[in-house]
């Protein structure tokens, strides 16, 4: 075990009454709320239920109680805050507008109905999981399944009368919803095309299950600071977006010791945007996960708990530096040096979402296709595990870039699934829009949104089609429904984020302030925050059309968006 067995670790339900001797400091004021400085007190409302009671520990009440007595019967800091370890949030009520969300106090927001996320590692599905997947959709949440960034699956209006039910179906068949909210490690991201690309440098499947086998569900990272998200990948596409997860391990191939993972710490979006940082480590695949469990180690321990909008590596990273993050990694959690390690190359292509049809390395394709900023539904995903199945495939994946694959096509049966999935609208050869357009979740049943997302970007993507036919440029478009960043609108090329603006009649309306030119992989940076641009939701296809429009214009060769 990699984490620091000197470490305070509070049991659940409580913390303890001492701290070892050399890590405790008596202090006068605050801190930051470091358990590794001595600090225990729950200085906020979020740590004090963590410290009342573990959030896994919530699972038995729904079963026994909540689900048998109804909602009403739901103590109030089970709802809205434990609920998250097992991927349980309230919707949003319907009929209340943007203008409200931030003068309603949480309950008035809350409906009777729960959002609940399927987690799904690495994005990997087998048509039996992706059937059953689907027929809950259709029998439990009316139809609904999002894809999300995240390359998980989101249901809504869930009851918590079923929960029990919908747990057992996706236990019977290898899924979960464990840990897939609060403050715990998400779902960790890994390469829609592990294990079966060409150009692949090393797999990384092996470590994300033997991290989810060891530590998903363990209270001894049952109780971090804030959420912890995690990507492996050893594409040459660097198709995990690493740049902005807590910790990510990127192939690279080692000039003496041959394929691994070079080590980043502490990327994160949100309202303070940070990339992550590498720390010139090389880790080889059977060390991954050790070296993982290190890093949480450092963010339960010396993670800043005092104030929550603080609350994630990113801050302690930002404060150590990588020499410093790297020390306490070998000296206090794994008790040992890492081997220095080379960066990994950029890739040469701009879209890593693997979309259209790909040979693998055993001679059999993969078919990557785009619905509309992740929008499917439960009847249409159980048609994709039969035509996957019909087509002699086992396997399929979802994507960070909220689109999917269909694995191990013969080449003879390639063409009669794209016209299989694409009869479902679901574009195997998508145009720019519908390819590079994601959007969060927002107003439909966020309670944090200010604006509709998901109608938005289907129908920005519609128009654009409509007006710009011949635009063939790799564009991002990521709509938010919020100032936070769900839909990573600073990696954007153009990014909205929503919010009330002011239309040329004066009145407050729905719209989004601009950010252009962010990009992740071959150049990452920031997108730009327009100062003054904001755009009504009814102006954004005119918006969007004109800036293309001008870039298309006055590009010089080879130029991109982001440059
Ligand atoms: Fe909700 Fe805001 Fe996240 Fe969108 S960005 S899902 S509106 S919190």
């Amino acid at each position: 075990m990699a984490s620091n067995p000197a470490t305070p670790q509070p049991p659940a339900g409580g913390q303890p009454s001492t701290a070892p001797a050399g890590r405790r400091k008596t202090t006068r004021h605050r801190g930051e709320g470091q358990w590794a400085k001595g600090h225990f007190t729950p200085l906020n409302a979020n740590e004090q239920t963590k410290k009342d009671d573990d959030g896994l520990n919530v699972r038995t009440r729904i079963e026994t109680i909540y689900s048998k007595a109804g909602f009403d019967s739901i103590d109030g800091a089970d709802l809205r805050g434990r609920m998250r370890w097992w991927g349980l949030y309230t919707q949003r009520r319907p009929g209340i507008d943007g203008g409200r969300t931030a003068i309603l106090e949480p309950e008035e927001l809350d409906d009777r109905y729960f959002m609940m996320r399927v987690r799904i590692d690495g994005g990997r599905l087998t048509v039996a999981q992706l059937r059953v997947i689907g027929e809950i959709s259709q029998e439990f949440a009316r139809g609904t399944a999002d894809i999300t960034d995240r390359q998980n699956v989101q249901y809504h209006w869930i009851r918590i009368e079923d929960v029990p039910e919908i747990w057992r179906r996706l236990e019977s068949v290898g899924l979960s919803t464990t840990e897939a909210c609060g403050d715990t490690p998400r779902t960790v991201l890994g390469s829609p095309v592990a294990g079966i690309a060409e150009d692949e440098i090393i797999d990384g499947t092996p470590a994300i299950d033997e991290i989810k086998a060891r530590y998903i569900g363990s209270k001894e990272f049952s109780n971090l600071p804030r959420k912890f998200k995690t990507a492996i990948s050893g594409s040459p596409l660097l198709d995990v977006v690493h740049e902005i997860n807590d910790v990510s391990f990127v192939g690279v191939e080692h000039p003496e010791h041959g394929p691994g993972f070079d080590l980043w710490v502490g990327g994160a979006l949100s309202t303070n945007p940070r990339l992550g940082e590498r720390l010139g480590a090389w880790v080889p695949l059977d060390e991954v996960p050790d070296v993982w469990a290190g890093v949480v180690g450092i963010f339960r321990d010396y993670g800043y708990r005092r104030l929550r909008h603080r609350a994630r590596l990113k801050f302690l990273m930002a404060d150590w530096g990588p020499e410093k993050f790297r020390q306490v990694l070998q000296d206090e959690y794994l008790k040992r040096e890492l081997v220095d390690g080379p960066a990994p190359q950029m890739p040469t292509q701009v879209w890593r979402d693997h979309i259209g049809v790909h040979r693998q390395k055993d001679g059999r394709f993969y078919v990557g296709f785009a619905p509309r900023v992740g929008r499917i539904d439960g009847t249409t995903l159980t048609k994709i595990a039969a035509l996957a199945e019909g087509h002699g495939s086992e396997r399929v994946r979802t994507t960070t870039d909220q689109k999917m694959l269909v694995l191990d096509v013969e080449e003879s049966r390639v063409e009669s699934l794209v016209s299989g999935l694409e009869s479902l609208d679901l574009q195997v050869r998508p145009s720019p829009f519908r390819r590079g357009t994601m959007a969060c979740t927002g107003i439909e049943f966020c309670k944090l949104a200010i604006v509709e997302t998901k109608a938005r970007g289907a129908s920005l993507i519609d128009e654009l089609e409509r007006r710009l036919p011949e635009f063939d440029e790799p564009i991002a478009i990521n709509i938010n429904g919020c100032p936070n960043s769900c839909a990573r609108i600073q990696t954007a090329d153009i990014g909205l984020k929503g919010q009330l603006v002011t239309d040329a009649d004066g009145q407050q309306t729905e719209g989004f302030q601009v950010h252009l030119g962010g990009s992740l992989g071959m150049e990452p940076g920031f997108g730009r925050k327009v100062r003054g641009l904001k755009v009504t939701s009814a102006e954004l296809p005119d918006y969007v059309e004109r800036v293309l429009t001008r870039f298309q214009a006055e590009r010089t060769d080879g130029e991109r968006f982001a440059q």
